[in-house]
């Protein structure tokens, strides 16, 4: 006999997944992130030596172009969690070398928020997002990334991120993740 499974309204999903470096069920979505800012994703191994200096987090190419590793949460229907994207930005050089030294040494940038390009090519797009126009939110904690806020009203990813997506199509993205199986449930 079926047994028809009854789910209250104040039970909300949460979503886990398994990443490929680890035997660890984790919570929430896996992030869409990125390594490095697409212009030097593109550069040759001996190209990158020679002009960039890069980190996890700051990014700089030919003494001339700033990037930094950001997050780009968009909220997920029916779901706790957010979904995020990990994109780099590029700012002006003066607002990175304060971030820089607010990043390394915890001293204030002096700024709250800067205007900035993101710097990836999201998958699942209508319209690129390499050089959206973006504002870059300093965090509270300085454990977090800072967040970026889409303002082109016109570009897609705002009204994802100010609508939310559906879970249909955080299984498309997450299906640019190698590895990454989501369980749902
Ligand atoms: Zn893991």
């Amino acid at each position: 006999m079926f047994q028809s499974v009854k789910i209250s309204e104040q039970q909300i999903p949460r979503m886990r997944y398994r990443c490929p470096s680890c035997t660890e069920t984790h919570e929430g979505f896996p992030a869409l992130a990125y390594s490095l800012p697409d212009p030097i994703f593109h550069l040759t191994p001996e190209e990158r030596e020679a002009r960039t200096v890069v980190s996890t987090d700051l990014c700089i190419l030919d003494d001339a172009r700033y990037f930094i590793r950001c997050v780009l949460s968009v909220p997920v229907e029916g779901y706790v969690e957010d979904f995020e994207y990990g994109p780099w930005v590029e700012v002006g050089a003066d607002d990175f070398s304060r971030y820089s030294v607010w990043f390394n040494l915890g001293v204030s940038p002096g700024w709250q928020s800067v205007k900035g390009r993101i710097a990836n090519a999201f998958p699942e797009m209508e319209q690129t997002t390499l050089g959206l126009e973006c504002t870059v939110i300093l965090p509270d904690d300085d454990d977090q990334r800072p967040f970026v806020q889409v303002h082109d009203i016109g570009h897609p990813l705002y009204d994802e991120q100010l609508n939310g997506m559906q879970l249909v199509r955080v299984t498309e993205l997450v299906a640019h993740l190698k590895g990454f199986v989501l369980i749902l449930g």
